[in-house]
């Protein structure tokens, strides 16, 4: 029996999950699921109810690949800024990448990073920089951060490790869970000393080739615990729209052909890539005018509504979107209490419309430099309502409160 009301019912939603679709209603106590169960199941009181009128509901997503910018690149995007765009595309937690102005490589640089955080309106981890000089500080940091991140590819000013590969080969036999930018034959070499050293898993950023699709299907295949993840512009935009989009369209890795995004569908499918993630990374527009324009765009509050258009199209179910989205990514990064709605995990939940026709425009990107490759792209699905540890964060349009959000924990 429950003696204490809750602190929030939510009624009459339809709960998308790896297993399927259900009806149910939802109770929250103290930011976590207090009650899961079948409509007119809860018989406790509730100091709020909310009538979801039949909406349908996942699990707050996970993203577990972004840039938020601080500290450094404050004029690009915030704590503050880029959560607002988070919660408002149905996103409560982000793990956000260490390329920032100093390197987040030392454990005085990840505490000041856990600082700046606190402005984040949606929860937060922190992949931690591996440079190949720095073992002591991320042993450090061990069991704290949920990855360790292997820049690979000259795109970021960050001398490679790989151009040592017994240095990288020492890391990689360390056992730590990476996660690394590789491209092509950069991947091929890395899977390599995988093969050769590595005694752990390591989980591949931004998938974008088809032969990298094929590349880990046969490290898998061979017994290596590694894994991949796509990315939404990867997804739904190739190299046509680079063309036509010109520095907006140009990110690492760059828009690939329509080959490669066959590909991609095809690792999604056959469970070779795991996780759909967004490399969010913001630049302004004058930046993107400038010479030469940097690499990466915005994509944390698009990528639902993407997603949720694919679903509308035929090209992936409900269930495949929740694992895609939140459950895998909770449970191989090991975030506590993340990734599924039952009695005891953290109330991050999202609703959306998924019927609602849109146009995705400029005008309505929360993300501070204010537009989107997607521009002018009409898909059916929208963002309603999202809900972080039982605290609405989005809402009819609108973010709700300011900071809030907290560091996710590392589970053993
Ligand atoms: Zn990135």
């Amino acid at each position: 029996m429950m003696s204490q009301p809750a602190d929030l019912l939510l009624r009459h939603l339809r709960l998308a999950s790896p297993d399927g679709v259900q009806s149910v209603d939802l109770a929250v106590t103290a930011g976590r699921w207090s009650h899961v169960g079948a409509p007119g199941s809860y018989a406790g009181a509730a100091a709020a109810t909310y009538d979801a009128g039949g909406a349908l509901a996942l699990p707050g997503l996970i993203d577990v690949h972004t840039h938020f910018r601080e500290p450094g690149g404050e004029h690009k995007g915030t704590y503050a800024s880029e959560s607002r765009a988070a919660a408002a595309g149905g996103v409560t937690t982000v793990l956000t990448m260490p390329n920032t102005k100093p390197f987040t490589n030392s454990r005085a640089t990840l505490d000041r990073v856990r600082e700046l955080a606190r402005d984040s309106l949606i929860d937060v981890g922190f992949q931690f920089m591996a440079d190949g000089t720095n073992l002591a500080e991320m042993e450090a940091v061990a069991g704290t951060v949920p990855a360790f991140k292997l820049y690979l590819d000259r795109t970021t000013g960050i001398d490679s490790p790989l151009a040592d590969p017994e240095r990288l080969g020492a890391l990689l036999a360390t056992g730590l869970p990476f996660v690394a930018h590789a491209e092509g034959d950069t991947l091929d070499s890395l899977l390599n000393l995988h093969r050769r050293y590595g005694t752990g898993w390591l989980h591949i950023g931004h998938v974008a080739l088809a032969r990298e699709v094929e590349a880990l299907r046969a490290a898998r295949a061979a017994g290596q615990d590694v894994s991949g993840e796509a990315s939404p512009h990867h997804l739904f935009l190739d190299e046509d729209d680079a063309r036509r989009l010109g520095a907006l369209g140009d990110m690492r890795p760059t828009l690939k052909s329509a080959a490669d995004v066959a590909g991609l569908w095809a690792g999604l499918a056959d469970g070779t890539l795991e996780a759909i993630a967004t490399d969010h990374a913001p630049h302004l527009l004058a930046e993107k005018q400038g010479d030469p324009p940097p690499p990466g765009v915005p994509g944390l509050q698009t990528m639902l509504p993407l997603l949720l258009d694919a679903v509308a199209a035929g090209r992936l179910d409900l269930p495949a979107l929740v694992r895609l989205t939140s459950a895998w990514p909770a449970q191989r990064f090991r975030l506590a209490d993340k990734g599924a709605v039952r009695v005891g995990s953290h109330a991050d939940l999202v609703l959306v419309d998924p019927n609602a026709r849109v146009t995705i425009t400029n005008e309505e990107q929360l993300t501070k430099p204010g537009w989107t490759p997607f521009a002018g792209r009409q898909v059916r699905g929208r963002v309603l309502r999202t809900l972080r540890r039982g605290a609405w964060v989005y809402a009819d349009g609108q973010t709700v409160g300011a900071g809030g959000g907290e560091e996710v924990r590392v589970a053993p």
